[in-house]
């Protein structure tokens, strides 16, 4: 017999699969923001952290409504995400490097929320959780405000400082 019957049912796996991966987020961010010497993308850094960590009070907020648990289910992309962003450190590289290497590992994070709370967000539209989807949406712009962010720095000079 299937678990999943119901896009309420997918609704609430997919939150489960985003509040692990924003616990993941919340431990690799700080080691990201040590491993620039970069002030921007250090602040950039620190600052999603904070907005990371309002992220999973605010899905704990959400599950509260629909009446469910966020759980123990292990995002596995983020683990491997993570261990990208874990690569992108360990690498010997130069500094300036190992900045645009950063960048690229973040924002390959930024882009698989965006995919996950565009989706997670429908999915509450669709099914008439109004608030919920709020808050979904609410973090949906903040992940899409970071991967902007992160594509200026890129491209304003820690990529020219690469070449
Ligand atoms: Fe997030
Ligand atoms: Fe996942
Ligand atoms: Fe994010």
């Amino acid at each position: 017999m299937s678990k999943l019957k119901t896009l309420d049912d997918l609704l609430e796996h997919q939150l489960k699969d985003l509040y692990s991966a924003e616990k993941q987020l919340i431990e690799a961010l700080p080691k990201m923001a040590k491993n620039t010497e970069d002030a921007k993308l250090k602040q950039a850094f620190e600052n999603h952290l904070a907005e990371t960590q309002e992220q999973k009070a605010r899905l704990e907020k959400v599950c509260e409504i629909l009446g469910i648990s966020p759980g123990r289910m292990k995002c596995k992309a983020m683990e491997g995400l993570v261990e990208e962003g874990e690569e992108a450190i360990d690498e010997e590289a130069t500094p300036e490097v190992k900045d645009a290497s950063l960048i690229a590992a973040a924002q390959r994070i930024e882009h698989y929320e965006i995919a996950g709370y565009g989706t997670a967000a429908h999915y509450a539209e669709r099914l008439g959780h109004t608030e919920a989807a709020a808050l979904l949406r609410q973090t949906l712009e903040e992940e899409q405000k970071t991967d902007t962010l992160l594509n200026k720095l890129a491209k304003g000079y820690i990529n020219a400082k690469a070449e």
